[in-house]
């Protein structure tokens, strides 16, 4: 699955613009600067794929990865294709881009069958915030599968990393629709990634 070169197909301002539904979608979510973009790099080994340090608050777009080599024709589908979220919890974002946001983001994570799971990124510094929380309820309201991620594993003392992984479990233990596995990861040191590429092939081939 992580093999081939990945390549941007598309940014969807707006439900209207989505792909048609076919491949399994794994989507990312987290606030602005959590390190999603420099995730998503490392996932598929590709440094410029994901834009890191996007201007918070610029147009929020669904921005759609797959790998490349596939028409996107009928029996020429890429296997799957990845998502990337806008970041939300920007302080200074002006009220109708929040809610542009809160839009396109409800519409996608209620109405997109094809969508098979969230990984949901937490800067490990930061923990679960309130808008985090407001996120992970709306997944569970759409019962739409979720996984966390800790991101930046790096700045965080080693030995902290075990205990802010039972944390998390711990908050997310009575919701519903959570994958009950919390995964550690830095794209700094490239760690967790391999972790990260497996749970993604079991959910697409499972
Ligand atoms: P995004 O806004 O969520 O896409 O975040 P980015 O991937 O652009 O990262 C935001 C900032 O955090 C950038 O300055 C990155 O270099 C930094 N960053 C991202 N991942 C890591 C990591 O694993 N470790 C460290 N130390 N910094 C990181």
């Amino acid at each position: 699955l992580f093999k081939r070169p990945w390549i941007f197909i598309r940014g969807v301002p707006a439900m209207k613009f989505l792909p048609p539904e076919g491949p399994p979608e794994i989507a990312f979510a987290g606030r602005s600067n959590v390190g999603k973009s420099s995730l998503i790099n490392g996932l598929v080994r590709q440094g410029g794929l994901a834009r890191t340090s996007n201007t918070p608050g610029r147009t929020q777009e669904l921005n759609y990865f797959v790998p490349d080599g596939y028409s996107g024709e009928a029996g020429d589908l890429p296997p799957m294709a990845l998502v990337d979220m806008p970041g939300y919890g920007y302080a200074q974002a002006p009220k109708e881009q929040v809610d542009a946001w809160t839009k396109l983001v409800f519409d996608y994570l209620r109405g997109r069958v094809t969508l098979k799971r969230v990984y949901l990124l937490i800067d490990s510094r930061h923990g679960i915030k309130k808008n985090d929380e407001e996120v992970l309820t709306l997944l569970d309201k759409a019962a739409i599968s979720y996984q966390i991620i800790l991101t930046k594993t790096d700045k965080i003392k080693a030995a902290g990393v075990p205990r802010l992984i039972d944390e998390t479990l711990l908050k997310i233990k009575k919701r519903a629709a959570a994958f009950p596995v919390v995964l550690a990861t830095s794209s700094e040191k490239n760690e967790g990634m391999d972790e990260l590429r497996a749970a993604i092939a079991l959910v697409v081939n499972g």
